[in-house]
């Protein structure tokens, strides 16, 4: 369960990005300056009712370097 920073409403997550106009979502990535950019995969979104804030978030963070 996510909360929304601003108001600790509980979000409505599994939301997801489109480009407006055509189907494609969008593809989070690392770029890296020697290889193809590394993709980290699809954000998703969660959206507060409240107060109508957004966040962006990843579901799946095994391919960040840390
Ligand atoms: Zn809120």
């Amino acid at each position: 369960m996510r909360k929304c920073a601003r108001c600790q409403t509980e979000m409505v997550e599994n939301c997801s990005i489109k480009v407006e106009g055509a189907g494609y979502g969008v593809v989070m990535a690392i770029d890296d300056k020697h290889l193809f950019s590394k993709r980290i995969g699809k954000p998703k979104v969660a959206i507060c009712p409240d107060c109508c804030e957004v966040s962006i978030y990843v579901e799946n963070v095994k391919n960040l370097d840390r």
